[in-house]
């Protein structure tokens, strides 16, 4: 295992050309389980390449611990890597698939015996072991390529592109956990690239979401939906995402469309100073409805969506959209609602980033 410190590392695909990767300085921890997260096209599987050595960066270094592997083929870098599809021996027994990395490496048949057996015990597959990988299904296959990947333990890193993506959707959740679990008992250095939200935020320690080549923020789940450093974080995590108003800073205050919103006085006074473009953003499960006398908010219902466990109430502060997330005791008509932004889940942006967190 290895930490992986990417330092000032950036890729253009062709000289002078766009960056698929803007510069950036990072160092993810040694047994640390991270989740590359963002749309198609903000350079995941780039980023992803350039760790595992079939692309060489156009600048910057890549290193695993104190060594720098940025000129190393992938054979030796010393990693394990699972793909979106499986990668697997069809004629050969699901034993011998798992043991194929091992026995690659020389080691004494005892110890693969012994580690194949703790890792088709981790994914479910002890009862097939004996099975020709071929006859099985294709949930089976790829989890047999999951262990492959992870049945080393002297790799630096083990690196999953979209692993779950031909996995049946009613199992993915099942796999995702048995991800987790196995990352807990091997604590092995993960890295694990998904446009997936719910995958990132269920298998990872911390979730590096991308946007345009860039890293916008690197942080544990809690911290991604709490304090979003960047408001494409807001909005790319959630369901639906965080809600964000034009707004300005008066008094202490946020301002939208006239209405005041109280917000935390030194993050004003900062957004004040920042000036550019300002927004107030806050979560949709964050905003209450107004009690008896206080004085709220008014919104224009547009909808009201039973979904079970909540109500997702569609509505606009002035011209501007939004979302709220009402307890089902809160049911209301389709007329007006009063709402309160609570000023600890209010949170300013200056020109998209938040103001006074993060860089
Ligand atoms: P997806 O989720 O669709 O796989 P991604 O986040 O992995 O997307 P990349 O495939 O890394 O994104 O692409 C990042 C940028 O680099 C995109 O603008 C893409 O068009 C460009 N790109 C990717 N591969 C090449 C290539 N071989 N030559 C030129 N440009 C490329």
């Amino acid at each position: 295992m290895a930490r992986i410190e990417l330092n000032n590392l950036a890729h253009q695909y062709a000289p002078g050309g766009d960056y698929a990767l803007q510069p950036m300085q990072h160092v993810w921890e040694d047994g640390g389980a991270y989740a590359l997260l963002g749309p198609s096209g903000c350079g995941k599987t780039t980023l992803l390449n350039i760790i595992s050595g079939l692309l060489q960066p156009s600048q910057g270094r890549v290193m695993f611990g104190e060594r720098d592997v940025t000129t190393l083929p992938p054979e030796q870098r010393n990693i394990g890597q699972v793909f979106q599809f499986p990668v697997i021996y069809d004629t050969m027994s699901v034993f011998d698939n798992l043991a194929f990395p091992l026995r690659n490496r020389k080691l004494g048949e005892d110890y693969v015996e012994r580690r194949v057996t703790q890792i088709a015990g981790m994914l479910g597959l002890e009862d097939v072991l004996k099975r020709r990988a071929k006859n099985l299904t294709a949930d089976a296959k790829q989890k047999i390529s999951l262990g492959r990947g992870l049945v080393r333990e002297d790799v630096a890193a083990v690196l999953f592109d979209e692993p779950l993506t031909v996995i049946d959707p009613h199992l993915k959740w099942q796999l995702r956990r048995k991800l987790r679990e196995v990352h807990e008992q091997l604590n092995l250095t993960l890295v694990y690239v998904t446009h997936d939200q719910t995958e990132a935020l269920t298998f990872a320690d911390k979730v590096v979401v991308m946007l345009a080549g860039q890293v916008l923020q690197v942080g544990t789940p809690q911290a991604l939906f709490e304090r979003p450093e960047h408001t494409f974080v807001g909005y790319f995590i959630g369901s639906p995402g965080m809600n964000f108003f034009d707004c300005q800073v008066e008094g202490g205050e946020a301002l939208i469309e006239g209405h005041r919103v109280a917000v935390d006085p030194a993050m004003a006074q900062a957004a004040g100073e920042a000036g550019g473009l300002l927004q107030l953003g806050i979560r949709p499960g964050l905003i209450r409805t107004a009690a008896a006398g206080e004085k709220g908010l008014t919104l224009q219902v547009e909808n009201v969506e039973d979904l079970g466990d909540y109500e997702l109430v569609t509505g606009y502060l002035g011209s501007q959209k939004l979302h709220v997330r009402l307890e089902e005791s809160e049911k209301i008509g389709s007329d007006g609602l009063e709402v309160v932004f609570p000023r600890e889940h209010a949170l300013l942006y200056a020109d998209d980033r938040l103001v006074g967190g993060g860089k």
